[in-house]
């Protein structure tokens, strides 16, 4: 009863405000939620759930090398994003609109279809804690919610999964990474995560641990390499061994290079 009557009033809300297309500004049919068929038809997908060994894990890897950091063992680490970003591609009215307009209905719609593949993937794990890439308490004032944060709550709440929001907090502000160079982003982003231990060690009740970390947007990796070093620092400040330390990085999308 209560859904035919949410469905007829966001039809009569449609019948004087149409809704129009995220990427090509179509007008939208009743069953179209957000963008129009034929876009979504295109929808750039990464299948990365598919398949462990892709291009944003051997990015990461990659970073990991470069670093001279071995995080923990390969085989313990996997990662996927929903879809592949390009700026000048009208899909990537997703990630901006998300970050920029506020566009969070839109943004937890496309989580749920994030949580959908995750879920179907050779790497979900019900058992891990999902954690959001934390925004600098400043920053967050100033746009009022974490769109990572929004993400990562989705995957949470549709996968039965625990989401944890106090462990990871930034230390540092650092200028916006959208504006800085590849080869910039990594010292930019060096040393900007801590990690609350005695939230870690509540956690922390088993031999193993497994982590869901959650960002909006994957480019170099700098930021989540930077977020694992963190948690991964405090786990062996709290003795507990690389091996028994499971981690998922999971974007909502990932950027070609
Ligand atoms: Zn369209």
């Amino acid at each position: 009863m209560y859904g035919e009557l949410l469905h007829v009033v966001e039809s009569l809300i449609r019948l004087f405000i149409p809704c129009r297309c995220l990427c090509c500004d179509a007008y939208l049919y009743d069953f179209e939620k957000y963008m129009c068929l034929d876009c979504l038809s295109n929808f750039p997908y990464t299948y990365f759930w598919e398949n462990k060994y892709n291009p944003m894990l051997y990015r990461f890897m990659n970073l990991c090398k470069e670093e001279n950091c071995e995080l923990i063992p390969f085989n313990n680490i996997s990662a996927l994003a929903l879809y592949y970003y390009s700026a000048d591609s009208d899909y990537s009215n997703i990630n901006k609109d998300l970050k920029y307009r506020s566009a969070i209905s839109m943004g937890r719609y496309f989580s749920r279809l994030l949580s959908k593949f995750y879920h179907e993937s050779y790497c979900f794990d019900k058992s891990a804690f999902v954690l959001p890439i934390p925004l600098h308490f400043m920053r967050k004032w100033k746009r009022s919610y974490n769109q990572s944060e929004i993400i990562a709550k989705e995957i949470a709440d549709n996968l039965c999964m625990c989401l944890v929001l106090n462990l990871l907090y930034r230390k540092r502000y650092r200028k916006s990474q959208a504006r800085v160079s590849m080869e910039d982003k990594l010292s930019n982003m060096n040393d900007v995560f801590a990690v609350h231990k005695e939230r870690l060690q509540d956690l922390y009740k088993s031999r193993e641990i497994s982590f869901v970390i959650v960002d909006d947007l994957f480019t170099s990796g700098a930021t989540m390499f930077s977020a694992c070093k963190a948690l991964l620092q405090a786990c062996e400040e709290l003795k507990i061994p690389k091996n028994y330390i499971k981690i998922t990085i999971i974007s909502l999308s990932f950027v070609r290079i």
